[in-house]
Order: C-alpha cells, then structure tokens, then sequence
C-alpha cells in the first residue's frame, strides 16, 4: 500500500514509517518540521519506497494514497503551548484537511488521539466510554480541545461521508528519538540523570502517568488500523503499569546510577493528577497488549540517550 504518515518525523511517526517500510509498503512522510527532524529520518531516505514532504497540514494537499496516519501535532506541553492557536488550527484544520483527503481518494484514515481528551480524570482507570474532565479555557486547552475536535471530526466525517476511519487515544508513550528539548518527564529524567543534573519532579510527585513503549505502540497502532471487523475506536492504547513521578524519578537514578537529586518544582496548571489506561477493548479487539515493562523499556531509553544525546 502507499501509506501517508504525516508528523511522520517526529518522535513516534518516525518509527512507524521504519515499520511500514519494513513491513513493504510505500510511505510518504509529511512534515513541517516544527518538533520533528530529519535526524530522526535520516536513516530511511536512501529507500526508494520513501518519500518525504515538506508541508504543514494545516493547508490542504493533494496526494494518492490508502491509508493515512495523522500523527502531525506538537505533543509535549512546552512545544504544544509554544503557539497554541497554531496547535488548535493543526488539530482542526488539519484533520479536516486529512479527511477531505481521506474522502477524496477512499483512504482508510487513523487520528492519533490522546489520553488528554480525558483531561484529569475524575475515573480510573480510564475507559473510553469516559467523556473527560477537560478545562476549555486553561493552558493545556489547545491541545485537549483540539484533539477532542479531531475526534468529532473524525466521526462526523464518518457519519456523513462514511468516510473509513480509526480513533486511538495514546498514553504516554516515551523511547528512542523523544525530543531532547520537550520537556516530557521520561525524557527529561534520563538526561538530567545521565548529566548528573538534579531530577525536577513537579509538584509533590504523587501525580501518575502509565508509561507505553513506542514499540508497543507502533504495533497496536498498526493493528487499529488494519483490524476489519468494523471496529473504529476509539481505543486506549497504553501500558497499565502506572506509577508516581517520583518512582519513575527513583527508577531513572537507580538504573542509570547517577548521583543526581530529587528537587521539587512548582506543578503545572491543570497537571493530571492520575492516569492509566483501561485497555479491555484492544485487548478484546486488536489481541493488542504491552509487551515491554517500563524497567526494560528505561533501559533502552536510557541506552539510546546516553549514545546521542549531548550528555
Ligand atoms: P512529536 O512532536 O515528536 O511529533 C509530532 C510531529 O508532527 C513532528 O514531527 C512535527 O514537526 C509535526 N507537526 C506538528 N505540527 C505540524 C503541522 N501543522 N503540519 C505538519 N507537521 C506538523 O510528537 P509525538 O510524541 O511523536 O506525537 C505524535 C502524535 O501522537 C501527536 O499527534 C500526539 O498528539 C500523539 N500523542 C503522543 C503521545 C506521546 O506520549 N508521545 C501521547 C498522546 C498522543
Ligand atoms: N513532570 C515532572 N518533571 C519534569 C517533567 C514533567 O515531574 O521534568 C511531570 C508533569 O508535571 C506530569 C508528568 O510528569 O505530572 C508527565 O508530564 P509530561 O509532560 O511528560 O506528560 P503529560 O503531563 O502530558 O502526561
């Protein structure tokens, strides 16, 4: 198939155009390169069956494809309040811009949702019958909102245009290739730790988050999109593992056995207090589970931001 991944150059769309063309499908890669890099590509341009774009969704595009993956979106809460009318205008106009195309040409399209649709959950852990706890106003808005726009989009589009679509809502996935500079905790833990920095936990620490692997989640991504017993999501994929900030801080100095500190800094606004994946309906739907535990996906992480990062 000719497949379009578009933020396929960022952290988690670059491993899945590696899979995709591993797999022999022809991927294009869309990007505007506002988190992504060609770093992260790099090592996939001299495949013929890879082609890469250079273009911002928010515009519309006209391509011939099967199957679209729309992951373009800053993900991480430094790069998505950077602009965050622009990080509405991604959510909205370009997923509107995806599925005039995905209609256009009868592609199968996947939105890569979140987790923050459920805003701070007041269930736990999170099914997806769930509507959320999300503040309209707040900083974290253009992002909670603008996927929760994505995902009507995506529903209205099927509905009225029966267009062929797939929902899943993405957990906290952490590995290889995060962006040294957004500021997400996994990332921001192992670097502070292999820098011998002090560990900024924000707020007391109590706050969790279930940490998915991106191998896993490439995987399930994968078998969302293909799963043709009618089954269009939305679906939770994540790991249930769920732990505190400050056992994840404790975990990153024990395995890379630093002698950082833990320091306390202030909680952001509308932090989540708790989060952890339900995931009945992947297992249920997809076979789909977690293979890799955080300690043995830290590791790897770990491994990769010890070998490329400025540390
Ligand atoms: P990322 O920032 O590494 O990747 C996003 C990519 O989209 C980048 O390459 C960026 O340059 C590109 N992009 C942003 N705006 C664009 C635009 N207007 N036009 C074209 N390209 C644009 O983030 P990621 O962690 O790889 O996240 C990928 C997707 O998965 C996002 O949609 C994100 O919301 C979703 N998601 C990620 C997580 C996670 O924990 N990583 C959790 C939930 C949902
Ligand atoms: N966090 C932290 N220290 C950091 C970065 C993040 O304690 O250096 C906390 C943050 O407040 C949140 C959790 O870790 O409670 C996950 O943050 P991240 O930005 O990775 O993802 P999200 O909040 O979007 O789940």
């Amino acid at each position: 198939m000719r497949i379009l991944v578009t933020g396929g150059a960022g952290f988690i769309g670059s491993h899945l155009c590696e899979r995709l063309l591993n797999e022999g499908h022809d991927v294009i890669c869309l990007d505007n390169f506002f988190t992504g890099s060609k770093d992260n590509i790099i090592h996939l341009m001299d495949n013929h069956r890879f082609e890469l774009v250079r273009h911002d969704i928010t515009q519309p595009i006209l391509l011939e494809v099967d199957r679209i993956y729309n992951l373009a979106c800053p993900a991480s809460p430094i790069h998505y309040q950077y602009n965050p009318v622009k990080t509405t205008k991604t959510s909205v106009m370009g997923t509107i811009n995806m599925l005039g195309l995905a209609k256009r040409v009868k592609a199968r399209i996947l939105q890569a949702s979140t987790s923050e649709v459920y805003g701070d959950p007041q269930i736990h852990p999170q099914t997806e019958e769930y509507w959320g706890n999300v503040n309209p106003i707040g900083i974290r808005s253009c992002y909670d909102e603008g996927k929760r726009v994505a995902e009507t989009l995506m529903m209205d589009y099927y509905r009225q245009n029966n267009v062929d679509i797939r929902i899943i809502r993405i957990f906290n996935t952490y590995g290889p290739r995060m962006a040294e500079n957004d500021g997400r905790v996994v990332s921001n833990f192992i670097l502070q730790a292999l820098r011998n920095q002090d560990i900024t936990v924000y707020g007391d620490g109590s706050q969790t988050r279930s940490f998915c692997y991106v191998s896993d989640l490439v995987e399930g991504m994968i078998r969302m999109m293909e799963n043709d017993q009618g089954f269009i999501g939305p679906v939770n994929l994540g790991n249930p593992g769920e732990f505190t900030m400050l056992e994840l801080a404790e975990k990153v100095i024990e395995q890379t056995g630093c002698s950082s500190k833990i320091i306390f800094a202030e909680l952001p606004q509308d932090d989540p207090k708790q989060r952890q994946p339900d995931i009945s309906l992947a297992r249920q739907w997809l076979g789909w589970e977690p293979a890799v535990q955080l300690d043995e996906g830290l590791n790897m992480a770990i491994a990769y931001f010890r070998k490329n990062a400025a540390v």
